[in-house]
C-alpha cells in the first residue's frame, strides 16, 4: 500500500519536518507554500492541525508530534547524562522540549477541537511523554534562574550606569 501513503502524503497540508539531524533539536511542523511540494512555512501543531481538515488525520499528526517528543526527550535524557550543569548546550535543550512538548500540551486541551477521535490511550501516552519531558527540561534548565538574574543583575547595573 505504498502507493496509498505516497497518495496520501501528497494531499497533506502540513509535514513535520526536521532542519537538523543532530538530535537534539526539536523538528517543526511546516506548511506547502501555495502549490509547491515541499513544506517550508513553519507553523505549530495547532496551526497545523486547524489547516488539516480531516480528523482522522489530527490523530495521525498528533500521534507523530508525540513520537518525535519521544525521541528528542530519549536524546535530551541522554545528553543530560553525560554533560554537567554548566553545560552551555543545556539551556538549548531544555527550550526545546519545552516548546515542542507545549505544542503537544496545548493541542491535548484546545477548545475549539475537541480531539473526540483521540483514543484515550493516546491522550494518556501523550500526557505521560510531556510530563516526562518537563522532568528532563527541568534538569536541562536548572541553571536557567541563576542566568536570568544574573541578566536582570546585568541590566540594572546597566541602566544604572546608562541612565544620568
Ligand atoms: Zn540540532
Amino acid at each position: 500500500m505504498t502507493m496509498t501513503a505516497v497518495a496520501g502524503r501528497d494531499l497533506d497540508r502540513c509535514a513535520l519536518v526536521a532542519e537538523c539531524d543532530c538530535g537534539l533539536c526539536a523538528p517543526t511542523w511546516a506548511r506547502r507554500r501555495g502549490k509547491s511540494r515541499r513544506f517550508t512555512e513553519p507553523v505549530t501543531l495547532m496551526m497545523a492541525i486547524e489547516l488539516e481538515p480531516s480528523a482522522a488525520r489530527w490523530v495521525v499528526m498528533v500521534r507523530e508530534h508525540r513520537f518525535a517528543l519521544g525521541e528528542l526527550l530519549a536524546a535530551a535524557d541522554e545528553f543530560l547524562a553525560v554533560t554537567t550543569v554548566d553545560d552551555p548546550e543545556r539551556p538549548s535543550v531544555g527550550l526545546a522540549l519545552v516548546m515542542f512538548s507545549g505544542e503537544l500540551a496545548a493541542a491535548l486541551g484546545a477548545q475549539e477541537f475537541v480531539l473526540e477521535p483521540l483514543l484515550d490511550a493516546l491522550r494518556l501516552v501523550c500526557l505521560e511523554t510531556v510530563a516526562a519531558a518537563m522532568s528532563t527540561a527541568a534538569g536541562c534548565l536548572v541553571k536557567m534562574g541563576e542566568m536570568v538574574e544574573l541578566a536582570g543583575a546585568m541590566a540594572s547595573v546597566l541602566s544604572g550606569v546608562l541612565e544620568p
